[in-house]
């Protein structure tokens, strides 16, 4: 491979090999950076994250709708550095608990740029909603309805008192519009039989319950189809099916546009071309263009951070088995959904021996990549798995005592570590005896 050159874009923007034959992300060294700061470590390019958050919102304005919002499911990636980034862009923010509520309040979003989610929101999540009065809350299920029609009305003096809506707190319907995806199942909500939202045939129902409730004041719809969808064709069939449902003022179509987690798959549809397709498959059914919103997540942020392991050992018996300082505990996707992902020595790119990069726990199944090429790899070195922004950092654990790993945000050749590594005493740190 040719160095000084920039890589594929599965990388970070800006990424390159650098006159040392290194990986370079946000103009740092990586193999100085792991020996600074340890591995494993998620490597964030600042500056790919803006760029893409932009994106986002021009092709909106590209594609000629002049209320279009860009909505960061802050699930995909929700460290503070990063939602005071999108923040800072002027995004909206999608949270789906109380936890990631404050989290998104915390790192500067206003209230009235979050979304609350979620298909089982306690009555003490609702109230915080409320008392916040959050831009949208996305109403799931007929008990929620209730609820909130208790806490809205009967219980609405005492939620002034505390400082409350005095006004109707403005909410979308989740509607399941009954299109499949083609993605995987564990990540495919959009079907009939789902545990998110509500069944088309149900849908009118809610709409005419929400709009009878005098503490809530119904905006518009919401469906979310799924994940990691390479397809546009799935968001204009949910497009169509919402449209059956009448005309409101605010359309949020939810996240899933995929992302490229290997050079060797398929590029997914551009930013500008998912956004136009969107605004055209909306704005065919629709009178007034009204409000429009989507709700990326992975395409924000998974493509901007790549992972750093160290090799601990290398030992060949059937195959030959990599293994590194992290893995089930700061990616859990290869072993949950059967992710791919790509892997390099960060110094030496033209891998051609084919390895199993295996994680440090203790399941067999903990496996990063199942086929990776690398270049002779030997203890010491420095591994890179690319694209890992969105959902490794959110689902991390301490399986095995393993302590999370740091989120260090690279720019213009300058490291800030934005969450440090966690310590043996944080382990411990919440028990009580
Ligand atoms: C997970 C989720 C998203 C983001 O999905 P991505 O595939 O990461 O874009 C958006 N909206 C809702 C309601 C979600 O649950």
């Amino acid at each position: 491979m040719v160095t000084g050159t920039s890589l594929s874009s599965v990388f970070p923007l800006g990424s390159r090999l650098n006159e040392r034959g290194r990986l370079e992300v946000g103009g740092c060294d990586m193999i100085e950076l792991a020996r600074e700061y340890g591995t494993p470590a998620y490597v964030v390019a600042e500056d790919d994250l803006r760029t893409r958050a932009r994106a986002f919102v021009q092709a909106g304005r590209d594609a000629g709708h002049g209320d279009f919002h860009v909505v960061f499911a802050s699930k995909a990636f929700p460290c503070t550095a990063v939602l005071e980034l999108f923040a800072q862009e002027g995004l909206w923010c999608d949270v789906a608990s109380g936890g990631e509520l404050y989290l998104a309040l915390n790192a500067g979003f206003p209230a009235e740029r979050i979304v609350l989610h979620g298909n089982a929101k306690s009555e003490a999540e609702l109230r915080m909603a409320l008392r916040l009065r959050v831009g949208l809350i996305a109403v799931d299920n007929f008990d929620e309805i209730e609820r909130l029609a208790r806490l809205t009305g009967a219980d609405a003096g005492e939620l002034q008192e505390s400082g409350g809506p005095a006004k109707a707190q403005p909410v979308l319907i989740r509607v399941t519009p009954d299109v499949k995806g083609e993605t995987h199942e564990k990540i495919s909500t959009g079907q009939a039989d789902s545990k998110f939202g509500f069944a088309m045939a149900d849908a009118r129902e809610a709409i005419a319950r929400v709009q009878q409730v005098e503490g809530l004041s119904l905006q518009g719809l919401h469906a979310h189809i799924g994940s990691q969808l390479l397809e546009l064709e799935p968001f204009r069939r949910a497009a169509t099916q919402l449209a059956e449902l009448g005309e409101f003022p605010v359309l949020d179509l939810g996240g899933g546009l995929g992302v490229q987690y290997t050079s060797e798959q398929p590029a997914p549809p551009s930013t500008e071309e998912y956004v136009s397709a969107i605004v055209q498959a909306t704005a065919a059914h629709r009178t007034h263009p009204g409000r429009l919103m989507i709700e990326p997540g992975r395409a924000l942020s998974a493509n901007a951070c790549v992972t750093l392991y160290t090799v601990e050992s290398v030992k060949s018996n059937v195959s030959c088995w990599v293994a590194v300082d992290g893995g089930m505990s700061d990616n859990l996707r290869p072993m949950l959904y059967g992710a791919p992902y790509e892997a390099h020595v960060a110094d030496r790119f033209d891998g051609t021996t084919s390895c199993v990069l295996a994680g440090k726990h203790c399941e067999s199944g903990d496996v990063i990549v199942a086929e990776a090429l690398l270049e002779d790899p030997r203890p010491g070195d420095v591994i890179v798995t690319p694209a890992t922004g969105a959902y490794g950092y959110s689902m991390a654990s301490n399986y095995n005592g393993v302590p999370r790993a740091p989120v260090i945000f690279c720019r213009d050749g300058d490291a800030r570590v934005v969450v440090r590594r966690e310590s043996f005493e944080d382990l411990n740190a919440r028990d009580v005896v």
